[in-house]
């Protein structure tokens, strides 16, 4: 039996169990919504599974919600980082709990539709949050785009090539550019080799980021996540894992 045990330990299959005093994993609380666009819903399904597994790489605990109402104090104590695969809060109380977590250091990470937002959204903290950037355009139907590493020092984008083609997504523009804000850092921009970029929808030009942390919190927006290509280029889902290690702390 103990040599079973030993066996199995050695090769990875069982966690040791926690030495006296070792603290408890880092925990990722992972929204999503299976309501909204089927694109999207496809992304989220996917990039859970993506980050179930980063996840386990790195001993943290990923805990999956379509509650959106679990954004609350409670269930937000002790969380590292929260992740919003294809949505964002709808309610008061959901974003002042949100808007709290972020305040007093929490992690975020974003994608895509999670920080579009209209004159119909109302939320003006989470404009300030993302850097005062408000959708603007997008391109369709969704294409692959060439991307510019702007710091390539950065712990989330030190493992990609200085430019590279990254796959299919509906790419949104933002007015005013999150770049105008100086506490914003960018950290990947559409390249203007790409413009016009679309068919139906064109985004025409200009200063596009893509990737970008407001300094003033702990927070990193990625503007993909549209449709099933976005997880398979093997280069740009070690940023997406970098950007969790980079995120991921204790509260
Ligand atoms: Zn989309």
């Amino acid at each position: 039996m103990r040599c079973g045990l030993l066996v199995a330990l050695a090769a990875g299959l069982l966690a040791p169990p926690a030495a006296p005093g070792q603290r408890d994993p880092i925990r990722v609380l992972a929204f999503w919504s299976a309501n909204v666009e089927g694109d999207h819903v496809e992304f989220a399904r996917e990039a859970l599974q993506f980050y179930r597994r980063a996840a386990a790489a790195h001993r943290f605990q990923f805990e999956p919600t379509s509650n959106w109402d679990d954004l609350n104090a409670e269930r937000l104590e002790g969380v590292g980082a929260v992740l919003w695969l294809n949505d964002f809060p709808h309610s008061a109380s959901q974003r002042a709990a949100f808007e709290s977590f972020m305040e007093n250091g929490g992690g975020w990470m974003g994608f895509h539709v999670s920080a579009y937002n209209d004159s119909e959204t109302r939320w003006p903290w989470f404009v300030r949050f993302l850097g005062g950037s408000v959708f603007y355009g997008n391109n369709w139907p969704p294409l692959p785009a060439w991307l510019r590493v702007e710091d390539s020092s950065h712990p989330v984008t030190r493992r990609l090539p200085k430019r590279f083609l990254s796959p299919d997504n509906e790419w949104y523009s933002w007015r005013p550019s999150p770049r105008a804000n100086q506490d914003v850092k960018v950290l990947l921009t559409l390249e203007p080799a790409n413009f016009p970029l679309g068919l139906k929808d064109t985004i025409a030009g200009g200063d596009v980021p893509v990737v970008w942390t407001n300094t003033k919190y702990r927070m990193i927006y990625f503007n993909m996540g549209h449709g099933d290509k976005i997880l398979t280029d093997p280069r740009q889902n070690r940023m997406f894992e970098d950007a969790l290690v980079w995120l991921a702390r204790r509260p």
